[in-house]
């Protein structure tokens, strides 16, 4: 069963450049990707917006592999802040997981 913590997005949105409520999870991010995550961008802000805080540690390394290159950023047609939201995403796993 998954486990919903409604205060998780307070956690992550640490800073008002935090927009993931804008995706409309149309899927040109993933598309451009160069790594070709799957999880990245748009399932990830799901995650968040829906509470699902096991699915963000579980994806730890999906994460911190992004190259914050931008590509996705750059053709986002909703200006998602992708890469300041994977940023703060990161500060959350940082403090989450490592205490840091
Ligand atoms: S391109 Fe922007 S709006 Fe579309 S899924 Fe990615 S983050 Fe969401
Ligand atoms: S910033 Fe990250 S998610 Fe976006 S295209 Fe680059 S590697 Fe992929």
């Amino acid at each position: 069963m998954i486990k919903v913590n409604s205060g998780l997005i307070d956690k992550i949105k640490i800073s008002e450049d935090f927009n993931a409520s804008a995706c409309f999870n149309c899927g040109t991010c993933s598309a451009l990707c160069p790594v070709g995550f799957d999880i990245l961008p748009r399932k990830l802000f799901r995650y968040v917006l829906l509470g699902e805080e096991e699915k963000i540690l579980e994806s730890t390394d999906q994460v911190f592999s992004c190259l914050l290159c931008r590509m996705c950023e750059e053709q986002c047609p909703h200006e998602v802040n992708i890469t300041e939201n994977i940023r703060l995403i990161r500060n959350y796993l940082a403090k989450s997981k490592l205490g840091v």
